[in-house]
C-alpha cells in the first residue's frame, strides 16, 4: 500500500476520537482515523457527565445521539447503608447542561462513528497502529497493520492518541509509567432488567457504596437492559471463586438494596 499524508492522524474511533475528528473535519483539516477493532464493539464506561454534551453540540454530533433516545440522566444517586445522597445536575451555580445520558457504549459509539463517516471523515477499521516515529521537526511516521497482515505508513503533522486503554503513544514511545493507585479491578455484566420498577426508581443510575473500597453500579438503559458492576481491590474481587457469573451472583448478595431486583435475572 502507498504511504498516506495527512494533517492529523487520530488513533481510535471511540467518543474522544470521534469528537476530535468531527472538530478537525469541520475546520477543514485533512485527517484520518484508524481503529483496530470493528464496530459495534463492547466498551465499559456507560454513564456520561453533562459537560460531555457541550462537546457533542460544538462539533455537530448531538442530533444523531438525541435521535437514539438513550436513557436520560438528570443526576445520580449514591447509597451507603441507610444514607441516600441524590445529586441533581440542575442544582448548579453556573450555566450549562443539567442532564446527559446513560448509554450502552456499543450502540453509542457506533452512532458517533457512523455520523463522522457521513460527514466525510476517512475511518479505517481493523487497522492497528503498531509503531510510531517522531522526527525532530515534530512530524510523525506511523506504521499501520491491517487485518490481512499488510502494513502501510501514515505521515502526519500531528497525532491525537484517542486509544483509551490501548495507551498507544505511551506504550510505543516508552512513556508508560506504572500507576501509583492501589490495584483495583471490576467485574460487570448487562442484564435484561425484567424486575425494573415503573418511574424514576427503575431508571435511576445508582452507586451502592458497600465499603470504602467497594461499590456496585446500576446503570439502566432505555433498551430495557441494565449494566451492573462491582469495583473493588483486586484481591477482594479475586477472593470470590467460580465463573464470572457465579462471582457476580455471590457479590450481589452484598447489596441489600438491589438483591431482590437482580437475583434471578440472566447475567
Ligand atoms: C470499570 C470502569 C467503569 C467506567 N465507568 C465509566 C463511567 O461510568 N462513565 C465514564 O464516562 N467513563 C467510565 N469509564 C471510563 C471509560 O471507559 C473511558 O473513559 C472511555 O471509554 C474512554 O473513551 P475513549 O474514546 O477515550 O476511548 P475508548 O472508547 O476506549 O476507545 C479507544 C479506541 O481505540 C482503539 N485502539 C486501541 N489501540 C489501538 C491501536 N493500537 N490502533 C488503533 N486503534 C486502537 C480501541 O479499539 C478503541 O475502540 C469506566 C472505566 C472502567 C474501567
Amino acid at each position: 500500500m502507498n504511504d498516506i499524508h495527512v494533517d492529523v492522524l487520530i488513533i481510535g474511533a471511540g467518543p474522544s476520537g470521534c469528537v476530535a475528528a468531527a472538530y478537525l473535519n469541520n475546520q477543514g483539516y485533512d485527517i484520518k482515523v484508524v481503529e483496530k477493532s470493528v464496530f459495534p464493539r463492547f466498551v465499559i464506561g456507560e454513564s456520561l457527565l453533562p459537560r460531555c454534551m457541550d462537546h457533542f453540540e460544538e462539533v455537530g454530533l448531538l442530533d444523531c445521539l438525541k435521535a437514539a433516545n438513550f436513557e436520560l440522566k438528570p443526576g445520580a444517586r449514591f447509597l451507603r447503608g441507610d444514607v441516600v445522597c441524590n445529586f441533581d445536575f440542575s442544582d448548579k451555580h453556573s450555566e450549562g447542561w443539567d442532564w446527559t445520558w446513560q448509554v450502552p457504549r456499543a450502540d453509542f459509539d457506533h452512532i458517533l462513528v457512523k455520523e463522522i463517516i457521513k460527514k466525510g471523515v476517512d475511518v479505517s477499521f481493523e487497522h492497528e497502529v503498531t509503531a510510531v516515529e517522531i522526527a525532530d521537526d515534530g512530524s510523525s511516521k506511523t506504521t499501520i497493520k491491517t487485518k490481512e497482515g499488510d502494513t502501510y505508513t501514515i505521515h502526519a503533522k500531528f497525532i491525537i492518541d484517542s486509544s483509551g486503554y490501548g495507551r498507544v503513544l505511551p506504550r510505543l514511545l516508552d512513556l508508560d509509567k506504572p500507576s501509583a493507585l492501589p490495584d483495583h479491578s471490576s467485574i460487570f455484566t448487562h442484564v435484561k432488567d425484567v424486575n425494573r420498577e415503573e418511574g424514576t426508581e427503575g431508571t435511576l443510575i445508582t452507586f451502592d457504596v458497600l465499603d470504602k473500597d467497594t461499590w456496585f453500579w446500576v446503570i439502566p438503559f432505555s433498551n430495557g437492559n441494565t449494566s451492573l458492576g462491582f469495583v473493588s481491590k483486586t484481591e477482594y474481587i479475586d477472593s470470590f471463586k467460580g465463573s464470572n457469573t457465579e462471582r457476580m451472583k455471590e457479590m450481589l448478595k452484598l447489596s441489600d438494596y438491589y438483591y431482590d431486583r437482580f437475583k434471578d435475572v440472566d447475567f
